[in-house]
């Protein structure tokens, strides 16, 4: 739970990092090759489809500190 919303978070192995993202935690890139996590609602108020566009890349300790 986070702020009240849930969210679903996977990780996104090295071999799988083929884009850079900008992390919302820190506000700092995500290079290619680095494992970090998504997250994205689980409560669907958007509709899935909204929702994945919405997911979110986050460094691993950026999410765990947030
Ligand atoms: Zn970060």
């Amino acid at each position: 739970m986070r702020r009240g919303v849930e969210w679903i978070v996977q990780p996104v192995s090295a071999a799988q990092a083929q884009k850079a993202y900008t992390c919302p935690g820190c506000g700092r890139q995500i290079d290619i090759g680095v494992a970090h996590l998504v997250a994205w609602r689980a409560d669907g108020v958007l509709g899935d489809a909204a929702d994945l566009a919405a997911r979110r890349h986050w460094h691993q300790h950026c999410w765990k500190v947030a």
